[in-house]
């Protein structure tokens, strides 16, 4: 009984930490802080609060008390000292590499990671004198020879979008240390429950908090968790320069979906076992992207750094052209066809979709389909992806 109360029982996280009752109205759930600045009763109260927004309030474009409740909570979640909120995913992996990185550096990234931290080395640092490779994180020794004399920083995104490949999160992080390089990993694909890169040697842990952490589909929302030291140099430089924080509704909305975290993480996980099996074992199904399947080149890895393996995958069909990629996307029923993923609700991604004149998935085969699996009953998924399969 003695972590009845610790910050690293995980039911005490969810439901009591940060939550200061006795100064929200003894109300259970916390209040929204609907305030965009803060007042003092002095000159000199103001004066002490001044510079100091990593932790106290004075406009909530620095700090808000609905968000800083959630901050403790990511905190904990990922074995962290401190954690900033942002507006959007993206937000908080471009706040971390920005804030680490000067004209000459640079970058050494996952190949196919999230298409915008993609762009943000290609199109955004480019400009700024920043140099980066993309290596095939699946032998970390792919990361050590990138490194030149002025490689600053790794980042890792364990499994990567939608090819699911997995990085030795451990090795590449002993890398990085080695040569006093910084490293961020995306870990919104696993949520703090399934995976903790910090406990493996990471620096620094983003999520889209848009999908897993919110679960709904209805908020947009990033997350940053490291040391207090990066934290606070990621707030005194990019965060409030470059803007990007939430508002307190979203903050509260996300809480309000992290409260039920774990009951979805275990049922999207089991669902999506389920649905991988079914589709591994149909004869149109060619591969199936998803690390939880003995079939998965990098199983093993999967099950030494990660507790399970969520609910997302990929699929190559056997289909002979576009237009029978389309005849099985068309009739699913029960999958939307939808960007986005880490809510209740079963998506499906058709690379063909996205195949245009950019060219970003030019590398991937037509055939792939990325699926999401949600909280439906999975019989009800598994029936009509069968269905779907018999019309290609
Ligand atoms: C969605 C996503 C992001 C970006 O998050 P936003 O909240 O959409 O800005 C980053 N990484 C991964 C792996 C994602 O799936």
């Amino acid at each position: 009984m003695s972590d009845l109360m610790s910050d690293h029982d995980l039911s005490h996280i969810l439901t009591h930490l940060g939550e200061e009752r006795e100064r929200g109205y003894d109300a259970v759930v916390p209040p929204i802080v609907q305030s965009g600045n803060f007042t003092y009763p002095t000159v000199a109260a103001m004066r002490a609060v001044v510079g100091k927004e990593f932790d106290r309030p004075l406009y909530t474009r620095g700090f808000n008390p609905t968000v800083a409740i959630l901050r403790k909570k990511v905190a904990a979640l990922e074995h962290a000292e401190d954690a900033l909120v942002f507006s959007s995913g993206s937000a908080a992996i471009a706040a971390a590499v920005i804030a680490f990185t000067k004209a000459g550096d640079h970058i050494v990234c996952v190949h196919k990671p999230y298409s915008w931290t993609k762009k943000l080395l290609i199109e955004l640092l480019s400009r700024f004198g920043v140099e980066h490779t993309f290596v095939d994180g699946t032998d970390a020794e792919n990361y050590r020879k990138a490194i030149r004399p002025n490689t600053t920083f790794f980042i890792l995104e364990s499994p990567n979008s939608l090819t699911f490949e997995l990085q030795d999160i451990a090795a590449v992080a002993a890398i990085a240390k080695g040569h006093g390089i910084l490293t961020l990993c995306d870990n919104s694909f696993n949520s703090p429950l399934f995976q903790n890169p910090i406990d493996l040697g990471v620096d620094m842990v983003a999520h889209s908090a848009t999908k897993y952490l919110n679960g709904h589909s209805d908020v947009v929302a990033g997350v940053l968790a490291g040391t207090h030291a990066h934290m606070r140099q990621v707030m005194a430089k990019e965060f409030m320069t470059l803007g990007a924080c939430p508002s307190p509704h979203d903050t509260w909305l996300l809480m309000r979906g992290l409260r039920t975290l774990p009951l979805r993480m275990d049922r999207s996980a089991d669902n999506a076992e389920k649905v991988a099996r079914f589709l591994e074992a149909h004869p149109k199904v060619k591969r199936v992207h998803w690390p939880g399947l003995d079939s998965h080149p990098h199983h093993a890895l999967a099950k030494k750094q990660m507790r399970r393996v969520a609910g997302l995958m990929s699929i190559e069909l056997d289909a002979p052209d576009v237009a029978a990629v389309e005849r099985f996307c068309d009739n699913l029923r029960t999958f939307l066809i939808a960007v986005s993923w880490g809510g209740y609700e079963s998506l499906q991604w058709p690379i063909c979709a996205l195949q245009g004149p950019s060219g970003y998935y030019a590398d991937l085969p037509f055939n792939m389909i990325r699926l999401y699996v949600g909280l439906e009953d999975p019989q009800m998924l598994i029936t009509d992806l069968e269905q779907a399969l018999a019309r290609i």
